[in-house]
């Protein structure tokens, strides 16, 4: 019988994630994206790339430094990275040894259980309250002198809560052992940050994306930052050309279009107000949100109204399966225009169900 190279135990143990693919026609509600377009200001600056420029390893320093700026940070304490993700995963191969705890307030972004557990570190997770309430007393008890890393989405996904800033800090002052990692995705659409911070927690580590409010997911740009000292180790492990030469052409050009970044912003928010009083007038259960998406509980019938959607080409995403979220569905705000497309599909589609109030 043949023998087989078999990959270590952590990565056997590795959650599997496969994003649902969906068709480019369709109103695509599922993903958090930008649902429009990103600033026109990138497009030029990708018509101005030459062959030549293509035969270039990219420079990531220069670039570093324009963000940093721009965050009014130092250029140490930045780094960019191919999407959070990216930092998530350099984040956990910096920081997580054999014998040290993760703790995730769950439910949370799937992707910090998927870096985590290729680990060697055990996870631990921590429900959040019925309402999705950040648990802080909860966490608090979990945290042991081993705990490495505990990851906070503020706001969280896919409940759209956010955490109080005096939770961020009694967790930060609670775990000097870990880094705290507040992933501020959807930074944009609360407006609330921790990077202020950084000066004086030298545990916390802060990430950004340029996937949602700047509708850059398909080039791949986060970043991540935290008191240089952190910095120096995570420089080490990650891939010195992991973000590529297109995007790092074209960050500057998105950060400067400050008009076009507060006019999609403006759009969500308003498609935010929009969304939350059609869910009213329709008595579907949701939870209020500081990002640009909403988790609503449809309850048994969660699967069909999804389906329901995706005949009218739309789509949504069903979170059922994530803790504590039995029958609930998840629906990105984007533009006006996408959002109103969006709010009629679905009350076509609960209509075509047969869905009543009292079934959640
Ligand atoms: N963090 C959170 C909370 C997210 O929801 C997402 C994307 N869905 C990410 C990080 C990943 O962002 P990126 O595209 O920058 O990898």
């Amino acid at each position: 019988m043949a023998e087989y190279p078999t990959p270590r135990a952590a990565v056997r143990r590795t959650k599997e994630y496969h994003p649902p693919l969906g068709s480019r026609d369709s109103t695509r509600l599922d993903f958090n994206e930008n649902t429009f377009a990103c600033s026109p200001k990138v497009l030029e600056v990708l018509g101005g790339i030459s062959r030549a420029d293509l035969t270039k390893y990219p420079e990531r320093e220069p670039v570093e430094r324009l963000v940093a700026s721009h965050l009014g940070l130092s250029a140490e304490q930045v780094l960019l990275t191919n999407g959070v993700d990216e930092s998530i995963h350099v984040l956990c191969q910096t920081f997580l040894d054999i014998g040290d705890q993760f703790l995730l307030p769950v439910p949370t972004y799937s992707m910090y259980e998927v870096y985590g557990s290729s680990t060697e570190a055990e996870i631990i997770c921590v429900q959040a309250k019925e309402d999705f309430s950040f648990p802080l007393e909860a966490l608090l008890q979990r945290i042991t002198p081993a705990t490495k890393l505990i990851a906070i989405a503020n706001p969280n996904s896919p409940t759209g809560r956010a955490v109080p800033r005096e939770s961020i800090l009694r967790v930060i002052e609670s775990a000097p052992n870990a880094m705290v990692l507040v992933d501020e995705a959807y930074y944009h659409f609360y407006g609330h940050t921790v990077l202020g911070l950084l000066e004086r927690a030298p545990n916390l580590v802060v990430t950004r994306t340029f996937s949602k409010a700047y509708g850059l997911a398909g080039l791949r740009l986060g970043m991540l930052a935290a008191h240089p000292e952190q910095m120096r180790w995570m420089r080490r492990v990650i891939s010195p050309y992991s973000v590529n030469g297109l995007a790092l052409a074209c960050l500057p050009a998105a950060m400067d279009d400050n008009a076009y970044l507060k006019w999609y912003v403006d759009e969500v928010l308003q498609g935010r107000d929009l969304l939350a009083a059609a869910l009213r007038r329709l008595s579907v259960h949701y939870w209020p949100s500081d990002a640009n998406f909403i988790l609503m509980k449809i309850g048994a019938k969660h699967r069909e109204f999804v389906t329901a959607m995706r005949h009218r080409n739309v789509l949504v995403r069903d979170r059922s399966n994530d803790p504590g979220c039995d029958g609930c569905v998840r629906i990105t705000i984007g533009t006006l225009e996408h959002t109103r497309i969006g709010i009629d599909a679905l009350e076509a589609s609960l209509a075509e169900i047969g869905w009543k109030p009292d079934e959640d």
